[in-house]
């Protein structure tokens, strides 16, 4: 963690939590005056993201991490996983929604990440760490998820041909 004087100290900037990852790029961005210091955030959700980010070897924005009980989100759907500090809606670098989703999808579920909706209208992806039986895939048309029941790989497979088509 040097500031050397005259140089551009990327070390300064670097994770606070990981080595990629920040606590600020997971507070809450309800804007309420009483939106307070208690932000809630597993660490060991982190270490899964980290991980991802090794594997991908991309960069990872957090869209939104944690939520607190008075953003409006958590207002329509308080047992959110955001609300339990175990969930981000990310966009990974360089990849479209359903290229990370299908990854991860591959890799890393249900074990480490159980919860996983992919929003192409967005062109974001949500993750999270909820208990392995309870693991569930989804994705978001105009705004409402639709869970996917019965063959995932085959639903990842055929959204990423729309995909592939629709970006040309
Ligand atoms: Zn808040």
């Amino acid at each position: 963690m040097e500031h050397k004087t005259g140089s551009f100290a990327y070390s300064y900037f670097m994770g606070d939590l990981t080595e990629n990852f920040s606590a600020w790029e997971f507070r809450c961005h309800c804007g309420n005056v009483k939106c307070g210091p208690m932000q809630i955030l597993d660490p060991d959700f982190v270490e899964v993201l980290q991980m991802l980010r090794n594997d991908f070897k991309r960069p990872i924005n957090i869209l939104s991490g944690y939520r607190c009980p008075l953003h409006s989100l958590s207002l329509a759907r308080p047992r959110s996983t955001h609300t339990l500090g175990i969930a981000a809606d990310i966009v990974v670098a360089g990849t479209t929604p359903v290229h990370a989703a299908m990854h991860i999808y591959e890799n890393f579920f249900p074990e480490d990440i159980g919860g996983l909706g992919i929003n192409w209208e967005k062109g974001t992806i949500h993750v999270d760490a909820r208990a392995l039986e309870n693991a569930v895939i989804w994705r978001y048309r105009r705004g409402r998820a639709e869970t996917i029941r019965t063959n995932a790989q085959a639903a990842l497979l055929n959204m990423k041909l729309l995909e592939t088509a629709s970006y040309g």
